[in-house]
């Protein structure tokens, strides 16, 4: 039939919807369209015409599209239905998620052209009031910006609409027409001399125009991101587009500004705290063909390129790329099979490169480029373990950790702290009787904030005051115990009353462009101590950072989830990676209480491959990723009881030959947020017919009774298996 539709809707529904096209309107694939859906007007997205809908139904017609277009093209289109099918996730879900929210909603895909701002050349910020010093930083700003800048691009930088417009009344700036990007030649010659070592790892790259992936080890402070500038400064055509698909991309500023300097205003930013507007602006410059090279989080690799000349995925390691909730895709590895997709070249870059990528460049999947020395006189650090078993500690701080950040700064360098906590400590407890606080909808501890005296639930929504007295037996003696960043910053505050600590971690960085703040002083070079969790092992470039300390580091040697080991490790290289980048040469001290544990003393002597070849070993023994396919089936609902018979049925209905099932076990956490959580662990030596099996099992599971409230959900290539 040539005069009907099929259509998916952006709900969790595994089916697809025919319709027929009424007279003299044509429609075509990957084309919003109006539907009626029982008593509901929705957005539907067509993804096929002339099909023959099941027998003895008879069609509605199809409302009207809502562009001449089609919002997905094909091969955006072929991504996400690829991803849908491996990710065995509702194909409509994975469709809409490719549209920016404004469109998911039915809105227009339009929006009038964005302003853009240029400094007058007679405006001097001098002559701005003392009180206006924000505006007076964006005029400086604007001046050195070398034309016109988009209005988005300065509220990128931290400025606000007011202090625009403040300066525009007072005369100072003008108002003009973004001019399409193009990049900047001048800056672009101006791009640094790839050192030797750069060079041959240069050479690796793989060529434009075809698919491959290559797998870019390069030590941290190696020059990485200058080997993608040039990458893309020689390889890029003008009118193509590229993605750069970076964990966190508010958490790196720096980044961007790098890649800005040199590609000017073809740089666009893609990232969860942009508003619906920005999004849609981003997305259909996009869609219409811009030249932009998009810095983006995970999600960036599901825009509607029109030519995309090149996709780098950096830090390619890291858990975010992975989403969590939902449709749980690799961003990673949706950059690989997108890059498949377009015949374009991937590179993969890390300092830690995950297992699996290590093992496909092993076997010779992807390439391998290696990058092991560090740029200019910039040595790797020293790395010591200070084992703190029986040393007396002050707030988990031993003496020779103080005295060691005490000689640093007073050699006028900074220092930065790891603790992998934020907060003031993970737990509150009585000294008398033992009570410890835990939350009431989770099986966890409350995490004590002593700024503003609240006792936290870190895995649901759950606070309240901390009392002051034990609420079991009324003792006083009731305390915090452990170490968070709060408790940290305070002891390093008593002990440096002099010196700056900074404290990083999301509750200090919760608003826009507060980490800017934050790091503008740690890069200004004065004296400070840095405290933090994670959030400052990703791809800063501090360069007065000379030792590094992390304070307790033992969390994931013993931990049941395969996957910890490695993320120890990289989490460890990757917070080291900061010290010692520039001239002066770092140290890291890493306080353990198993400072004799083989994973640790191979991470003192050993070369990451080393270390990720012994890891990848092990895994080969024990039958796990990548050795084999793993997709975890996961249920949760108000009783244990009932998500553990959901996963035995489940259990059952996917056992055969060749198929591992562990479980059904509770998650470690069984309870969050009063949901009872279990698992059931499949794995397979053949990913294909592991997807077979995932694929009849999700059919089954959604026609069968299930408990009110149950939810269950599938995870292909799990990162988190606890
Ligand atoms: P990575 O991404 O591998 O951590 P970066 O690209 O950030 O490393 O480089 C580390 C530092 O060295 C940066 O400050 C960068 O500006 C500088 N750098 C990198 N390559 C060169 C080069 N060829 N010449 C001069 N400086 C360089
Ligand atoms: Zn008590
Ligand atoms: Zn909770």
């Amino acid at each position: 039939m040539t005069d009907t539709a099929r259509i998916v809707l952006s709900r969790p529904l595994r089916q697809a919807f025919d319709y027929r096209i009424p007279d003299g309107q044509t429609v075509m694939p990957g084309q919003r369209v109006r539907v009626r859906f029982g008593r509901q007007q929705l957005v539907g997205l067509v993804i096929a015409t002339g099909v023959t809908p099941p027998e003895g139904l008879s069609l509605r017609p199809l409302g009207p599209p809502l562009e001449d277009w089609a919002a997905l093209p094909d091969d955006t289109r072929e991504l996400m239905s690829w991803a849908a099918r491996y990710y065995q996730h509702p194909l409509g879900e994975c469709l809409f998620m490719a549209l920016p929210p404004a469109l998911r909603r039915g809105q227009p895909a339009s929006l009038p052209t964005e302003t853009g701002w240029r400094a007058r050349p007679d405006a001097d910020p001098d002559t701005l009031p003392p009180q206006a010093r924000k505006q007076k930083m964006l005029l400086s700003w604007l001046k050195q910006q070398p034309d016109i800048t988009r209005e988005s691009t300065i509220r990128a930088e931290g400025f606000s609409l007011a202090q625009i417009r403040g300066l525009h009344q007072r005369g100072l700036i003008d108002t003009a027409t973004p001019k399409p990007p193009t990049p900047d030649q001048a800056y672009l010659d101006s791009l640094p001399q790839l050192t030797p070592a750069q060079q041959a790892a240069y050479r690796h790259l793989p060529s434009p125009g075809a698919f491959t992936t290559t797998l870019l080890y390069g030590i941290t402070g190696s020059g990485k991101t200058e080997l993608y500038l040039h990458y893309l400064q020689e390889h890029l055509g003008a009118d193509q587009q590229a993605l750069i698909l970076v964990p966190e991309i508010n958490l790196t500023p720096q980044t961007v500004r790098r890649f800005r300097r040199y590609f000017g205003e073809r740089i666009q930013v893609w990232h969860s705290a942009l508003n619906d507007t920005e999004r849609l602006r981003t997305w259909l410059s996009i869609r219409r063909g811009d030249p932009a090279i998009v810095i983006g989080t995970r999600s960036a690799v599901t825009l509607p390129y029109a030519d995309i000349g090149a996709i780098v995925v950096d830090e390619e390691h890291d858990s975010s790329f992975k989403q969590g909730e939902g449709f749980r895709y690799s961003g990673r590895d949706l950059a690989v099979v997108r890059g498949q997709m377009n015949d374009c070249p991937v590179i993969l870059g890390s300092a830690t490169p995950s297992t699996e990528s290590f093992h496909n460049a092993r076997t010779g999947k992807y390439r391998l480029a290696r990058l092991e020395e560090r740029v200019g006189d910039a040595r790797p650090p020293k790395m010591t373990l200070l084992d703190i078993r029986s040393r007396p500690l002050e707030g988990g701080l031993a003496r020779p950790t103080l005295q060691a950040i005490g000689e640093r700064i007073e050699r006028g360098e900074q220092v930065l702290v790891f603790v992998n906590r934020r907060g003031y400590a993970p737990v509150m407890m009585c000294f008398d009787c033992g009570h410890m606080m835990d939350c009431p909808h989770c099986d966890a501890r409350l995490t004590y904030h002593r700024r503003d005296r609240a006792l936290r639930c870190h895995h649901c929504d759950y606070q309240r005051a901390a009392p002051t007295t034990c609420p079991e037996c009324d003792s006083e003696a009731f305390r915090p115990v452990g170490q968070g960043t709060e408790r940290t910053e305070d002891i390093l505050e008593a002990q440096f009353p002099e010196t700056p600590v900074i404290r990083i971690d999301r509750d200090s960085t919760r608003r826009r462009g507060r980490i800017d703040q934050l790091l503008a002083t740690v890069n200004d070079g004065t004296p400070c101590i840095l405290v933090g969790t994670q959030m400052l092992a990703k791809g800063h470039d501090f360069p007065n950072v000379s030792l590094v300390v992390a304070v307790n580091a033992d969390g994931g040697l013993f931990s049941v989830d395969f996957r910890a080991p490695e993320t120890l490790i990289q989490t460890l290289l990757q917070v080291s990676g900061r010290a010692g980048r520039h001239r002066i040469p770092g140290r890291v001290l890493i306080q353990t209480c198993h400072s004799d544990h083989p994973l640790l003393q191979q991470l003192c002597e050993a070369d990451y491959p080393d270390i990720v070849d012994h890891l990848l070993s092990e895994r080969e023994a024990l039958g796990l990723p990548p050795f084999r396919a793993m997709a975890i089936l996961r249920a949760e609902s108000r009783d244990m009881a009932d998500s553990l018979a959901f996963l035995d049925h489940a259990r059952q209905m996917a056992a055969r030959d060749g198929l591992a099932i562990w479980g059904p076990l509770p998650a470690i956490i069984a309870r969050r947020a009063d949901r009872h959580r279990a698992q059931l662990v499949l794995v397979d030596e053949r990913r294909s017919r592991l997807q077979r099996t995932l694929a009849q099992l999700c059919g089954t599971l959604d026609q069968s009774d299930k408990p009110a409230g149950l939810r269950w959900q599938i995870d292909v290539d799990p990162i988190e298996t606890g």
